[in-house]
């Protein structure tokens, strides 16, 4: 027996008709990004294991359970250690630093678009490898609750430029202030949750010590019952902060972008500061957030970089394409022209033709065998071709072809070494 393969656990295929879909929202997050002045940066799918580590955080759950690290032949790149990209922010920070962006550009506003690998246990919307849209805005100025604002902004009419509509989705916003003010709450936490501890879930009681902000966002019954039991709101912010934070709502809320408020949404990672944001999609059941995000002013130098703001998101393509469903425009564009060759001499002269009539910019396929007009018409239909030439004995002995519109049923022939004329009929 022939051993057949199948895809690694937790990765997809994206087949034909599917990825129609992907292209749409690619292309689509490509020209909102342009709109709002983001541009384009690629990195590598893999990096030094420590920079996720040092960016994300050691207790975090993905440098923990998820890396995927790599493993290398030669035993002296082994010691840096690899580990494929988790997420984009991390390496977007450190090509920024490592290519000195801050001393090029005031602000770079990046984006990028890319698959994600993370070791979690696969399920639907769940998968070690999926993909990303993002943005990240960074540099010196960029602690600004018009930028917050821009990228919610940006984030929610991606959304709206995918197809999805306002009442689809929910964003839910939050401030964790400044480095300082985090330190404060994860004081004022541990001590509200200290007579709780041996309540909490085995993974909380390990996240008192290491990421008490997890606590607050965990899934288990018990935990969350008491968490809900807490009383937190924002008086553990400084007035600068609270101020930043009121900055960004008023901004939100000129733009008319709903939003509710959210003193639980803290987010699983190290270097999140100030705004945060979360955008879920309730209709897509446990694993229901489209994308996330917020600022992290503290980065790029925690990186080595300068002391520079900034602040970003990333979308899930899958979670995207699953709340779609079966909503939005994404039709295979048609075929400008299907050739049918009635006969063995006709087949050899219409393969030239097709390959000239593509070299035209038209977009043209045929049967590549000899088969009855009939089931060759079928074919034609099913690539849903705007036109059919047809080509066969009589046709070739008066050196002409005939052009069928498929739209409205009409015949012409035109001379075979007329080419224009036919590319032109076809353009049409
Ligand atoms: P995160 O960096 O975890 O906030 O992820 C941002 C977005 O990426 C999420 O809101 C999801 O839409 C998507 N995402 C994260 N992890 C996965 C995964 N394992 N499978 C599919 N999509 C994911």
């Amino acid at each position: 027996m022939i051993k057949k393969f199948s895809l690694p656990r937790g990765t997809a295929d994206i087949l034909p008709d599917e990825v129609l879909k992907w292209q749409a929202i690619e292309s689509r997050a490509r020209g909102i990004c342009n709109t709002y002045g983001y541009k384009e940066i690629r990195t590598p799918l893999f990096e030094e294991t420590e920079l996720f580590a040092r960016s994300m955080g050691q207790t975090s759950d993905i440098v923990q359970k998820q890396m995927l690290n790599l493993m290398s032949q030669k035993q002296e790149e082994d010691a840096a250690g690899f580990s494929l990209r988790p997420e984009g922010t991390a390496s977007v920070v450190r090509s920024y630093i490592q290519n000195d962006l801050d001393k090029k550009e005031g602000l770079s506003k990046l984006f990028y678009l890319g698959p994600m690998f993370r070791g979690e246990r696969p399920q639907k919307g769940r998968l070690r490898q999926f993909h990303q849209i993002g943005i990240e805005a960074i540099g010196p100025g960029s602690a600004s609750p018009y930028l917050d604002a821009e990228v919610i902004a940006l984030s929610v009419n991606m959304l709206k430029g995918f197809g999805l509509k306002a009442d689809q989705f929910k964003l839910k916003l939050n401030t964790l202030g400044s480095a300082e003010d985090k330190e404060n709450f994860s004081k004022f936490l541990r001590e509200q949750l200290q007579p709780h501890v041996s309540e909490l879930c085995q993974d909380c009681q390990q996240r008192f010590d290491r990421n008490v902000f997890r606590i607050l966002d965990c899934k288990n019954k018990i935990c969350r019952e008491i968490v809900h039991k807490l009383t937190i709101d924002h008086t553990h912010l400084s007035k600068e902060s609270r101020q930043y934070f009121q900055s960004v709502r008023e901004v939100l809320d000129s733009l008319n972008i709903s939003y509710q408020q959210d003193v639980l949404l803290v987010r699983g990672l190290d270097y999140y500061t100030h705004t945060v944001f979360e955008i879920s999609c309730p209709l897509l059941g446990s694993q229901d957030a489209l994308g996330a995000g917020g600022r992290y002013n503290d980065l790029v130098s925690q990186l080595g970089g300068s002391a520079v703001d900034a602040i970003g998101f990333a979308l899930g393509i899958e979670r995207i394409v699953l709340a779609l469903g079966k909503d939005g425009a994404f039709s295979e564009s048609p075929l400008d022209a299907f050739f049918i060759a009635l006969d063995e001499i006709s087949l050899k002269r219409t393969f030239i033709f097709v390959q000239q009539i593509r070299e035209a910019g038209i977009s043209a396929d045929m049967g590549y065998r000899q088969a009855s007009l009939k089931s060759q018409m079928r074919l034609a239909d099913k690539r849903k071709a705007r036109y059919v030439i047809i080509l066969g004995e009589s046709e070739l002995q008066k050196g002409v072809v005939t052009v069928k519109n498929m739209g409205d049923g009409s015949q012409t022939t035109f001379p075979i070494a007329d080419i224009h004329k036919i590319t032109d009929i076809l353009k049409k």
